[in-house]
């Protein structure tokens, strides 16, 4: 198995400027594997849902390469549900409603088939349970990356430094990034959460792209600017889904070809956020994938000219 993904399988309630859904399917996990699924056929998923939760999303999972031993279904419980409202600018939401269920008490399995994988995500949770996958494996990917939030700064920031030591890629926004460090240079917040254990660090800026500091080099990836976002749910997990996903089936760390990776999870994002939920990511062929990323080149493509 090429990639291990960690992380919620939910149901999702959505409110944006623009409309409003009942329960959907969502939740980090199902968005991250989605989305490497477009590159990675040979793939695992480690969670945990209701008896709720519908089977033909299950299915469809697995058509799409995704191992799903790992997800266990719990009889008589019900699956993570959140609900969340966009304001205005599409760039703040509140959280509504949170109800943990089947994940408050998530111990996670790791099946015997996803054991030797050589790239591991770890999904937004508590960062003990993404400790947890780490020990239960019984040899070390080449690469374990991870996505967080303020959340579990303010509640469990012990626990998260405790994991963060055992990384190599975290992924984080730069408010987050900011929270982290207690700096307000994104460069100096880079330098100190790199002295707590990921040697790479990507820092998402919503609508304005992504930064990748990777050993002495930095790299910054535009966002497309996109004339309408329909619903932000899920584009950071998209991203990181589509990063993780180009890397484990390139198999390469360098720096040069995370760059790539990160044009690919932006070009992913930019499609997720088109319709409500996992919706967008189920249509994308290879050519609007291709059609995309060359729009990313062409953005930030120019030549100087030498002054006379
Ligand atoms: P994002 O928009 O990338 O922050 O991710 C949104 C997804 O994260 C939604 O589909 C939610 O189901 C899921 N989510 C929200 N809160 C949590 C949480 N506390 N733990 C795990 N997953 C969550």
């Amino acid at each position: 198995m090429k990639l291990i993904t960690v992380g919620s399988v939910a149901f999702d309630a959505i409110e944006t400027p623009f409309g409003k859904t009942d329960k959907i399917v969502g939740g980090a996990g199902t968005f991250i594997s989605l989305a490497s699924s477009f590159f990675v056929e040979n793939q695992g998923l480690v969670s945990v849902v209701g008896e709720d939760f519908p089977e033909e999303t299950l299915n469809y999972l697995t058509k799409k390469g995704i191992n799903i031993d790992g997800i266990q279904i719990k009889k008589g419980e019900k699956t993570f549900f959140w609900s969340g409202r966009y304001h205005n600018d599409m760039n703040s939401r509140d959280t509504l409603i949170t109800e943990l269920n089947v994940l408050g008490s998530f111990d996670p399995v790791i099946p015997s088939a996803y054991q030797g994988a050589d790239y591991l995500m770890l999904g937004n949770l508590s960062p003990e349970v993404q400790r947890q996958v780490i020990e239960r494996l019984d040899q070390r990917p080449k690469l374990i990356a991870m996505d967080t939030m303020n959340f579990w700064m303010d509640i469990a920031l012990d626990e998260l430094k405790k994991t963060m030591a055992l990384i190599d890629v975290l992924i984080i926004n730069d408010e987050e990034a900011r929270q982290l460090s207690k700096e307000y240079s994104l460069v100096k917040a880079a330098m100190v959460i790199r002295e707590m254990g990921p040697e790479i660090l990507i820092i998402k800026k919503g609508e304005h792209g992504a930064l990748l500091f990777h050993g002495e080099d930095i790299f910054f990836a535009p966002a497309l600017p996109l004339e309408e976002v329909f619903d932000p749910t899920g584009a950071g997990d998209t991203f990181a889904g589509g990063f993780m996903g180009y890397i484990a089936a390139t198999g390469d760390t360098s720096f040069e070809n995370m760059k790539r990776a990160i044009i690919a999870g932006s070009a992913l994002a930019s499609f997720c956020v088109e319709k409500f939920g996992t919706e967008r990511l189920t249509e994308i062929t290879k050519q609007d994938f291709d059609e995309r990323v060359s729009r990313f080149v062409s953005l930030a493509n120019f030549e100087m000219n030498q002054l006379a």
